[in-house]
């Protein structure tokens, strides 16, 4: 409610959330090292160590939401050369940059990059081992719409992964918190974005987003069984998962 994102439509909110990432998506990589302090390379590290690559030949990752590649490039690293991962994102400035720097890093041969949006992906049921999002979810205007998706792609056996920022719980860490979320992030966008207004949509869509258990009840909703989440770094982040039975 600080800077009124919250009136905007559902119909309109996609509209929003791809002119964020259409303005930032050369400056993303940097922006997330300067205002998460490179905090978020620790959490993406945490969160890719739980994806299990080593279940079988061929395995099968969907990274959603993918953006650059953050989450794929970690699971190509750990995961069997015969391992198929695709980013799908609905940005094509995003994606972009995304395979810019899978060919830098020798791993365009695979590592796919899918231009579609996690309400509808373009894949047939029971497909993926994996699926992870991470700083994803909650840019999606129907989560509920998302994680249905999810499972209908993941097969049976398959584990969904959500890394995405969550709420505080230490008292103290709360308040430093929320004054560096809406003061120092929208200052340090106009400073290297050259545009403070991204940002503010960032902070209030972060403070918006459900709380930790009201989220695992709409990952069970979309059908995931043996959920659970666990906060990180005071629960400024978390990670949830959960298995396709
Ligand atoms: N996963 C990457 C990371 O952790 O660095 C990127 C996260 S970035 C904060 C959020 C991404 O969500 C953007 O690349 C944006 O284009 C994408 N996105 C927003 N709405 C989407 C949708 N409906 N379907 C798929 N991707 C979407």
């Amino acid at each position: 409610t600080h800077f009124g994102f919250s009136e905007v439509p559902l119909s309109e909110k996609q509209g929003l959330v791809d002119n964020v990432f259409h303005k930032v998506a050369r400056r993303y990589d940097i922006m997330n090292d300067l205002m998460s302090g490179g905090m978020h390379r620790l959490w993406k590290d945490v969160f890719v160590g739980k994806v299990n690559t080593r279940s079988q030949a061929g395995f099968r990752h969907l990274d959603v939401a993918g953006g650059t590649g953050d989450i794929a490039f970690r699971v190509a690293q750990k995961a069997g050369s015969d391992a198929k991962i695709v980013v799908l994102d609905i940005n094509g400035d995003m994606l972009e940059v995304g395979r810019d720097r899978a060919r830098e890093r020798g791993l365009d041969d695979r590592v796919e990059f899918v231009q579609a949006n996690a309400e509808s992906l373009p894949f047939p049921d029971n497909h993926f081992d994996a699926y992870t999002i991470a700083f994803g979810i909650r840019n999606v205007p129907r989560i509920q719409v998302g994680l249905n998706e999810a499972f209908r792609v993941l097969k049976p056996g398959g584990r969904f992964l959500c890394l995405e920022f969550s709420q505080v719980a230490v008292p103290g860490l709360d308040k430093i918190y929320e004054a560096y979320s809406f003061n120092v992030i929208p200052a340090v966008g106009k400073l290297v974005a050259g545009d403070a207004e991204p940002y503010r949509y960032l902070v209030e869509s972060i403070q918006k987003f459900p709380r930790a258990d009201d989220f695992e009840g709409m990952i069970r909703k979309a059908g995931f069984r043996r959920t659970g989440f666990e906060r990180l770094t005071g629960g400024v982040v978390a990670i949830h998962s959960g298995w396709k039975p």
